[in-house]
Order: C-alpha cells, then sequence, then structure tokens
C-alpha cells in the first residue's frame, strides 16, 4: 500500500468553516482498494469527504482520518453512472450534463463530496441524492464490502443507514434520465442563482445549515425569531441574512462556534420548548468545554 499520508496534519485548510487543529495521522487514499486496506488496517479510523459539514476542534484530534477528495473516478455508461465517495458534487453535476443526464443538478450548489452526501443524504432545490441513487458500495467492520440497494439505505430527512450502522461510503450508483442539456444547464444555473441570493459564499467560512429543521418547522425561522441575526461568540457570528447560518468571520474557534449554538440552542428550547438538533457534524473530544456542549447539542453520553 503506497499511500499518502501526513502526521500530525493541520486539517483547518481542508475544512469550509477554516477551523480545526492537528490530526494525529491523515490518509488519502486514491483508489477504493487503497481506501479498503487503510479501514482494514484502521477500523476505528474517522472519514470524510470535503469536511463542507464538519466543525472539527481547534484542538485537534488524537485518531487517525481518511480524506477521500483523492479518490474521484467517475464511470458512465449509458444513464448508469458509478461516483467514487470523493468525486466533488459540483464536478459530478456538471460531467452528468455534459451527456444529458438530469438527477444530480442540487449537486452544482453546494461543496459535498459524494460519500459525505450519501451519509448525510444530502437535497437542495427540490432534488435529493436518494432520488437518483440506485445502490451504495459500503465497508462495514463486521461484514467487510458490501453492496446496499436505496431500499436497503433507509434514507429520510439528512438520515441514511451509514449512521446508525457506522457504514463507510465507497462508491455511489446512480440511474440518470436523459434531458435536453440546455434545460439541465438552466436548471443548475437556477440553483446557483438561489444560492447566492439565499447562503453565504464560501469567501465567508461556513459549514452551510447548522441546526436540521425540526418536523413541520424551519430551523431559520425559529432562529430569526429570537433574534439569532445579531448574536455572536468570539469569531463566530451568525450570517446576517439567514439565520441558520454561521459564518467564521473572525478566526473563530470551534469553542466559539459551539457555544453559539449553544446560545442559539438554549433561547430556542427557553421560547418554544423544541431542541433544535445540529445538522453539522463535530470532530474533537479533547477539550473539556467542548465535550460538555456537546453533552446537550448532541446528547452524547
Ligand atoms: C455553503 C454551503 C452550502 C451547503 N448547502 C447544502 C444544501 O443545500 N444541502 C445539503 O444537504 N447540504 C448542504 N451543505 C452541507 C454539506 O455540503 C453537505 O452535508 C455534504 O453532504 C457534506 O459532504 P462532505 O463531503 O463535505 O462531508 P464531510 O463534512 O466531509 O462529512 C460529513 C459527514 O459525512 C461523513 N462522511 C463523509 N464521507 C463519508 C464516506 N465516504 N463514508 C461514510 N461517511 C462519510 C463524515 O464522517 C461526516 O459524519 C452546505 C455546505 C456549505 C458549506
Amino acid at each position: 500500500m503506497n499511500v499518502v499520508s501526513e502526521k500530525n496534519f493541520d486539517i483547518r485548510k481542508l475544512t469550509s468553516f477554516k477551523i480545526g487543529g492537528k490530526i494525529k495521522e491523515v490518509f488519502f487514499p486514491e483508489n477504493v482498494e487503497d481506501f479498503e486496506n487503510i479501514l482494514n488496517t484502521y477500523p476505528n479510523a474517522k472519514v470524510f469527504g470535503n469536511l463542507s459539514n464538519t466543525l472539527i476542534s481547534s484542538d485537534g484530534y488524537d485518531g487517525v482520518v481518511i480524506i477521500t477528495t483523492h479518490m474521484d473516478k467517475i464511470e458512465i455508461e449509458g444513464n448508469t453512472v458509478i461516483a467514487d465517495a470523493g468525486v466533488k458534487g459540483p464536478k459530478l453535476a456538471q460531467i452528468v450534463c455534459e451527456q444529458s443526464l438530469s438527477g444530480l443538478e442540487f449537486m452544482i450548489g453546494f461543496p459535498g463530496s459524494v460519500g459525505g452526501e450519501v451519509f448525510m443524504n444530502a437535497s437542495a432545490n427540490s432534488q435529493a441524492i436518494s432520488d437518483s441513487l440506485t445502490s451504495v458500495l459500503c465497508y462495514s467492520k463486521e461484514k467487510g464490502i458490501v453492496k446496499y440497494s436505496k431500499d436497503e439505505m433507509d434514507f429520510s430527512y439528512r438520515h441514511s443507514r451509514c449512521k446508525k450502522d457506522n457504514l463507510i461510503v465507497l462508491q455511489a450508483e446512480f440511474k440518470l434520465l436523459s434531458k435536453n442539456q440546455a434545460e439541465i444547464k438552466q436548471q443548475m444555473e437556477n440553483n446557483l442563482q438561489f444560492r447566492k441570493a439565499h447562503q453565504p459564499s464560501l469567501a465567508l467560512p461556513n459549514c452551510g445549515s447548522i441546526f436540521k429543521n425540526p418536523q413541520g418547522d424551519s430551523a431559520g425561522r425559529l432562529l430569526d425569531s429570537i433574534g439569532a441575526k445579531s448574536m455572536t461568540c468570539g469569531g463566530a457570528k451568525v450570517w446576517e441574512n439567514h439565520a441558520n447560518f454561521i459564518v467564521n468571520s473572525n478566526n473563530g474557534t470551534s469553542l466559539d462556534v459551539l457555544t453559539l449554538m449553544y446560545n442559539l440552542h438554549t433561547k430556542v428550547k427557553d421560547k418554544y420548548e423544541i431542541e433544535l438538533e445540529p445538522e453539522i457534524i463535530f470532530l474533537g473530544g479533547k477539550n473539556e468545554k467542548e465535550n460538555e456542549l456537546c453533552k446537550i447539542l448532541y446528547k452524547v453520553k
């Protein structure tokens, strides 16, 4: 196995939040075989893609991390597309558009990887990754490599079987629809315009929506109503145009973000008796204050 790896790796440069400390060791596999070998050697390694939905502690993480973004093979045969876990969503959207294939237009607008999008069941602009997906090739600590059909993946809002069963996504297969290329391009352009109007660009480092929408309501609406848009903590602040985004406006730390999340969570709970659930994933463990906040926000024991 000849895989690029680095010890004591400064992860901050790779996270969309531009926050994160040193990781004990990071591996960058380039293909499924290498990825599987690393997982066999380090079955407890944490796997990430483009780190666009993840807050990593400024104090770092004392374990092994695998980043999939060097695994970027895409195979297209007719209407069937197989993409490696590390393929970036915007690239996949553009490549299938060149083949006049429709179903992944939503991916154009945000910086996820296929693996992260399957894990999160990412969605936008009335499309979800689960809509056009047919199967997922996964790695399981107990079973090794297993292919799950879409029905077996247990998809629901921001949820997939990966979360419950600790499955690692190696590849995903999609069945797309043939469509007029100009229409696909127009849809992607509309999606990008919508984003410009409603979400911060990555020039303001952020992680997308902070909290999930509670059943039948919108986290943004609830947060707006408690005055979130004027709330800050250290170098982290709530984006002034949408209350469910936190931006790293001035060298914010993970503790700034978690404290701000806690303050938002508490205010909504006090006013509505609704406990907002974080959409973003947190990786840390070394900082006691952060651990305390995570017990409340993520209900970790
Ligand atoms: C500006 C902006 C806008 C966004 N807009 C949207 C939006 O409209 N809709 C939406 O759904 N999301 C949105 N997001 C959030 C984010 O892009 C998605 O959640 C995306 O799916 C995360 O992909 P990632 O590769 O960056 O995941 P990461 O942040 O790397 O990881 C997220 C989670 O997925 C897991 N994971 C990653 N790869 C794998 C793998 N191969 N196998 C198993 N688990 C894996 C990680 O362990 C982690 O728990 C936005 C983010 C930003 C910054």
